[in-house]
């Protein structure tokens, strides 16, 4: 069965503002069609996600997070804002999986070009007011961590209980990570997806099983479309 790959966001955390460029300045000129100086970039470290079960019940197993670790690389940063559409700030350069006792996450660094469009994005994260983070990525396969079976076929609703263990979704087979973004502390980082085709989890997985249950047809209504 072929079926439409998700694509999702997930919330990670903005880590730490780095201060010594000229460490990294090789890096980054692997991106740049000019040798960039030292003092026109900023470099940032950010937790686009992580191994544990978030708020949306949701979950990357530690292979997937290996894959989007891989990915990243050349994905660009986004500023992201409730009212009007993202722009592009910035460009990861290169990325690892960060283990602390039993959390693992994806750490990537990323640069932003100290131009003046950029000078207030640059300032807000400095200053803390953008410290959150997330991610826009497609997958396959929404496991069910009840039943094992693919979330859109089974009955079980994330967030519900089921005996001891509460139902998440297991996100499997990472197909691409679109962009991280940063946006300011306390917002919902799912609330303003500015993508048409990314919806938050509890209502891709409402489209998703609307159109696992419709019958094929040959001009099939844009489930992503339906917020
Ligand atoms: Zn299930």
């Amino acid at each position: 069965m072929d079926m439409e790959p998700f694509v999702f966001r997930h919330e990670g955390a903005l880590v730490a503002s780095r201060g010594r460029p000229e460490a990294v300045v090789d890096e980054v000129n692997r991106f740049a069609l000019r040798p960039l100086e030292t003092d026109e970039f900023a470099v940032f470290t950010l937790d686009l996600c992580h191994n544990r079960v978030d708020r949306h019940f949701s979950r990357f197993p530690e292979e997937e997070l290996d894959r989007i670790n891989a990915l990243t690389p050349g994905r660009p940063l986004m500023e992201r804002h409730a009212l009007r559409d993202s722009l592009p700030r910035g460009t990861f350069f290169r990325s690892r999986v960060h283990r602390q006792g039993d959390t693992v996450t994806v750490r990537p660094d990323v640069y932003v070009l100290r131009t003046t469009a950029n000078a207030d994005f640059i300032v807000n994260i400095e200053g803390g007011v953008y410290r959150e983070t997330s991610i826009g990525f497609s997958f396959r396969l929404p496991e069910c961590s009840v039943c094992g079976k693919d979330l859109r076929t089974c009955d079980h609703v994330p967030g519900r209980s089921y005996g001891d263990a509460v139902c998440h979704y297991i996100l499997r087979e990472v197909m691409d990570v679109i962009e991280g973004s940063v946006v300011a502390s306390g917002s919902q980082g799912t609330g303003f997806v500015a993508e048409e085709r990314a919806l938050p989890l509890p209502q891709a997985l409402d489209a998703a099983r609307r159109a696992y249950h419709e019958p094929i047809t040959i001009n099939p209504p844009n489930v992503w479309a339906a917020e």
